[in-house]
């Protein structure tokens, strides 16, 4: 072996192994989770690397992963024939958090356990999970793609530094040995690892084995010889890629399993949709709603949840044009039979057949959301307080599903008590006044401030409901959504309210008179307001307060201003 080099982790290493061996203890198996998934992605990228280059399997085309256990050393070792890692590869993953959005993640820790153990979950823990039961990890490798490289190893025990050294590996890929902690007794029994795999990798197209013993040759009671048996790797998985399964063969516990191996959440799924299309284009996805926000659901940058697949090939994770930025917190995959497997992030974008997958698969999210709001209004409510102010950027983004998103929406409104957001517009249609052509809202910092406006006033007067609008993104949202069902949506803060026939003609005959009486002073309050104000008009929409402040037609709101400054415009 050459030198040996001692290097210290990134501090934000060091603070995730503490986390996680000290909020993880009561969800130790997972570890092999992550390292059977993270073996069979190596074994995944090896095979889409060879593609286009076969010679890169060398004398050995048939990838697996293997699990096993030697009693007597207290190891347990996880073994892939994939794609490997380079000595910088090694540096890189096994030593920093390369993860996009890690400073985030680690901004929102709040050093309460049960809190931060709930993140933990949703950032996924991935290879530093085996030090959740190990005190000691050694890892082999030698890279497939860099034919002159040699092998290295990596070795730590989770403290605050690693050693890394060069050495020969005959095999390509990786091993990983676990050295258990005294109370990991548990992952030494194979029974149970089998048990382990079967949960979480049963759907993984690479085969995870483990050694079946030989048998001996033997006698039955009556004398005869029973043939022995050699011993063999076993395949534990059944190999067969979940989604290719016919739906109703699938069970909900399938289905929730391999939500958290595609999501890396320890939650179940809210809900999910399974679908094979055919027709002009082929494929089939797999799309799941979360409970709960990932940590970095606010990024719009982040890697969006939705894997690519052709023909049951594994071609990259977070395939962006697969899925509107408004729906980013949609997890699962699409697996197309038509895209050629060399494809490549630039061919993805101006495709056509990924233009149809993307359009089918956000319909079916669309379609998904709306039975939920349908049949189940109680946990549509819950998707809808975590999920919702993503949802509003939707109408701005997606022009052909403005409406089918609009349905979507809800909002507090004047008719409610309190600020939940539970008020859909279609709810509001039905409740409209005879005469009322037009949707009314108000957009405002704050639920308080929206419930209190002077606006309102002349609405709560007339008994007409108004949606009371106080996210940041609502002003963007209105700006998009200008109908709905052919009905008008108007804000209660612009221009010269027009109320239509909800105006009664004693109404209009009063304004006219009170227009007259104080033309004088409207000409005053204008002199004296100069610049600051555009026109100072007498109202009949007040009826407590002595004024306020509202906006033209044609000109920005006053929350948009607000946002506009605040962004330094
Ligand atoms: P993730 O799988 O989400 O990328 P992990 O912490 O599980 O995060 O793994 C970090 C990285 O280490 C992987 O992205 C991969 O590049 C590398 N890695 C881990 N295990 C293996 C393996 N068995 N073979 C090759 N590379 C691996
Ligand atoms: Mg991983």
């Amino acid at each position: 072996a050459g030198q040996m080099e001692k290097h210290g982790f990134q501090t934000e290493v060091k603070q995730l192994l503490h986390l996680m061996i000290h909020s993880l203890y009561s969800n130790k198996e997972i570890f092999l989770r992550e390292l059977v998934s993270n073996a069979s992605d190596a074994a995944d990228k090896l095979r889409f690397k060879a593609l286009s280059d076969n010679s890169l399997y060398g004398d050995d085309s048939d990838l697996h992963v293997r699990v096993s256990v030697d009693k007597d050393s207290r190891t347990i070792t996880i073994s892939d024939n994939g794609v490997g890692m380079t000595r910088d590869d090694v540096m890189n993953n096994l030593g920093t958090i390369a993860k996009s959005g890690t400073a985030e993640f680690f901004g929102q820790l709040s050093g309460d356990e049960a809190k931060d153990s709930k993140l933990i979950g949703q950032f996924g823990v991935g290879f530093y999970s085996a030090f959740i039961v190990a005190d000691e990890v050694t890892v082999r490798t030698r890279s497939a793609l860099d034919k002159d490289a040699r092998g290295v190893e990596w070795r730590s025990q989770g403290e605050g530094d690693f050693e890394i050294a060069d050495i020969d590996k005959a095999r390509r890929g990786t091993d990983i040995i676990l050295h258990l902690k005294d109370d990991a007794d548990e992952f030494l029994d194979e029974n149970r690892l089998r048990g382990i795999i079967n949960k979480y990798s049963e759907h993984l197209s690479i085969p995870v084995q483990m050694w079946k013993e030989p048998v001996p040759e033997s006698e039955d009671d009556e004398g005869n010889k029973v043939e022995g048996q050699p011993g063999e790797w076993e395949t534990v998985n059944s190999g067969q890629a979940l989604w290719t399964r016919e739906k109703s063969d699938i069970t909900d516990d399938e289905y929730k399993e391999f939500y958290k191996t595609v999501a890396h959440d320890f939650d179940e799924p809210l809900l999910w949709s399974h679908n094979k299309v055919e027709g002009t284009t082929e494929y089939t996805n797999l799309l799941y709603i979360p409970k709960r926000a990932p940590w970095d659901l606010w990024n719009r940058e982040q890697q969006h949840g939705v894997k690519l697949y052709v023909k049951r090939v594994f071609i990259m994770d977070d395939a962006e044009q697969l899925m509107p930025t408004y729906l980013r917190f949609v997890r699962g995959l699409v697996d197309s039979n038509d895209l050629p497997l060399n494809v490549s992030r630039e061919i993805l974008q101006d495709n056509k057949i990924t233009r149809a997958m993307r359009n089918g698969s956000t319909k079916k999210v669309l379609q998904m959301l709306k039975k939920l709001a349908k049949d189940d209004k109680e946990q549509y409510q819950q998707f809808w307080d975590t999920f919702g102010n993503v949802l509003k950027e939707g109408p701005a983004e997606d022009h052909t599903n403005r409406e089918r998103i609009a349905e979507l929406l809800r909002f507090a409104s004047t008719h409610n008590d309190g600020a939940v957001q539970s008020v859909s517009l279609d709810d509001y249609i039905e409740r409209m006044k005879e005469g009322q052509d037009k949707i009314f809202y108000i957009v405002a910092d704050s639920y308080e401030a929206a419930r209190n406006n002077p606006a309102l006033e002349i609405f709560n007067k007339k008994g007409i409901e108004v949606l009371l609008l106080s996210e940041r993104i609502d002003e963007w949202l209105m700006s998009h959504l200008t109908e709905f069902k052919e009905k008008q949506l108007q804000s209660v803060t612009r221009g010269d309210l027009d109320l239509g026939e909800l105006d009664d003609e004693e109404d209009k005959a009063e304004q006219e008179k009170a227009e007259e009486a104080f033309k004088e002073n409207l000409e005053r309050f204008e002199k004296a307001l100069g610049d600051k104000v555009k026109k100072v008009r007498v109202t009949n929409r007040l009826t407590n307060s002595p004024a306020c402040i509202i906006t033209d037609d044609n000109d920005m709101s006053t929350q948009m201003a607000k946002l506009m400054e605040a962004a330094g415009q």
